[in-house]
């Protein structure tokens, strides 16, 4: 069996544990250890899924289909690796799993309880993945002290009893805030969260302080003095330009071998010059593009984070710094185009209802008439089969049946498997299939291959009835899934510079060394 460090967080929430988790993961696999990372969400959900992305930023899609928090994407592209469904924790999951093995009869003849039915199930599920890894590193999501992760965090303590201490580590992330008048950086909410922490029988190896400089010596050995902490695995965890900074700070300031060491894993050398290199293009970036984002969750720029994560990839890989102008696609509605003037190049990201609708398809004409690089994400891929259907094919009042279940023109609709689904969980199609793509079009120039796997969420389709007009009129759909060749999944209008759009979600699997072609070539295009 592997190493397990878990992560917690105290004094407030979205001080970025998830980074920083995802940065212990790239510290261990860079010492050649087979590593992988866990996501606890103590939510009731069962998944991810039926979340609004302002709840807790984007969902993300794994390969198996799974809907999960985006932790889950940034431990994916720290560690350039594909994670499944079961990385993902859930109070939902933990506790259908027990109710079930209940009323099957597994337990029968006891009371089943949090301690020990609940945290059983926990220990089990981290156990079951820890089995093909060195190290596993799992994330509690929330803080410490909120009522939800309690048994996630008694779990843990009793993972450490069983395993030995030489096989679990604690790492605690708190905020270690500075007060403007006296220019005093304060330590006490760690002494409190720390003090909290212990209270539930959990003694951190490592505090990795956020805050918003370095960390000053007398606070540094403040904070060690009151949480029997050494000062050596006291981390100060400053505030950086770019997350892709973090594993390298976190490592200057030592906790990759602090751990390693904690852990019983020798003394070994990291070797972090890839990611390093990726860390200093993107920072030596001067000339700059500006993209337009047309969303309807662009207030927090989390929604979009694999996106905004796609553009950084493609960056670096075209050299050229991009400028993500984020416009909420209502204000298109009310103040008009001039909201996306003067960008080189436009998105239209996924989504689902009626808000906004009307702005996107605006921005998507402006870039087909103006000729400006456009990628279209899932609904902005349908929204622009409805925009082509409207303004260029002249079928009035066109649609997707999602919006506007009366249209006379129901350019995008259900196919039959997706009619009468009344549980919305989980039921989308969802995760990787094959795409096929034809030769001789952009999206295969693109790719340079014939046959790729891109993650979906969705239930509308193009409506294939139409398919045949919407050919005859000059759009092409290169794209078609590969399984049963009715779904439409990639478009382009060959008489643009670079104008393609797709029903699967391409930003899930864009990586820092590999970035997403459909992205690449954007930000090339824009360039
Ligand atoms: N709402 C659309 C659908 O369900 C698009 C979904 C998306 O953009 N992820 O098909």
């Amino acid at each position: 069996m592997g190493k397990f460090i878990f992560v917690t967080g105290g004094v407030l929430s979205g001080l970025g544990k998830g980074i920083t988790s995802a940065s212990i993961g790239l510290l261990m696999k860079s010492r050649g250890l087979k590593t992988t990372n866990i996501k606890i969400d103590p939510y009731l959900n069962y998944d991810a899924g039926t979340m609004n992305p302002y709840q807790h930023g984007e969902v993300f899609v794994l390969d198996d289909g799974g809907e999960v928090d985006l932790d889950l994407g940034n431990y994916e592209r720290f560690l350039d690796t594909s994670l499944s469904f079961d990385h993902n924790i859930t109070t939902g999951k933990v506790y259908s799993a027990v109710i079930e093995k209940e009323r099957r009869g597994d337990y029968l003849g006891a009371t089943v309880q949090v301690i020990p039915h609940i945290t059983n199930e926990i220990k089990e599920r981290i156990r079951r993945i820890a089995k093909e890894y060195d190290v596993v590193i799992v994330e509690v999501g929330g803080t410490v002290g909120d009522i939800e992760s309690m048994p996630f965090l008694e779990a843990a303590r009793q993972m450490q009893l069983e395993e030995g201490r030489e096989n679990v580590a604690f790492v605690h992330v708190t905020y270690v805030p500075k007060l403007r008048v006296v220019g005093e950086q304060k330590t006490k909410p760690t002494q409190h969260s720390v003090k909290e922490l212990r209270s539930l029988g959990i003694l951190p190896d490592a505090i990795v302080a956020r805050s918003e400089d370095p960390l000053e010596g007398v606070a540094r050995k403040k904070i060690s003095l009151f949480t029997n902490v050494p000062e050596e695995a006291v981390i100060s965890a400053y505030d950086v330009e770019d997350t892709y900074e973090v594993p390298l700070l976190l490592e200057k300031e030592g906790l990759g071998r602090y751990l390693a060491r904690r852990l019983g894993l020798g003394e070994r050398e990291p070797d972090l010059d890839a990611w390093r290199e990726i860390v200093e293009k993107y920072k030596s970036l001067k000339e700059t593009v500006e993209i337009a984002v047309v969303g309807k969750y662009v207030k927090l720029a989390d929604s979009y984070l694999s996106i905004k994560e796609a553009l950084k990839h493609s960056s670096v890989a075209n050299g050229v710094k991009v400028k993500i102008r984020w416009v909420e696609a209502e204000d298109i509605e009310k103040y008009g185009i001039k909201l996306i003037e003067g960008v080189d190049g436009i998105i239209v990201p996924g989504g689902f209802g009626a808000r906004g609708t009307e702005g996107k398809m605006m921005a998507i004409k402006y870039a087909r008439e103006n000729d400006i690089p456009f990628l279209g994400i899932c609904f902005g891929f349908q929204l622009t089969v409805v925009e082509f259907a409207r303004n260029v094919l002249g079928m009035k009042g066109a649609h997707s049946t999602e919006i506007d279940p009366q249209t006379p023109h129901p350019v995008v609709d259900l196919l039959p498997e997706q009619r009468g689904i009344n549980h919305l969980g989980g039921t989308m199609r969802l995760g990787a299939y094959p795409v096929k793509i034809k030769p001789n079009t952009l999206a295969r120039r693109v790719y340079s291959k014939e046959l790729v796997y891109e993650r979906h969420r969705h239930r509308w389709e193009v409506n294939p009835k139409f398919i045949e007009k919407f050919e005859d009129a000059g759009l092409i759909f290169s794209g078609i899934s590969g399984d049963d060749k009715r779904r439409m999944e990639i478009l382009e209008l060959p008489e643009n510079r670079y104008f393609i759009a797709t029903q699967f979600h391409p930003e899930f699997k864009s990586r820092p060394m590999n970035p997403a072609p459909v992205f690449r070539e954007l930000v090339k295009a824009a360039k």
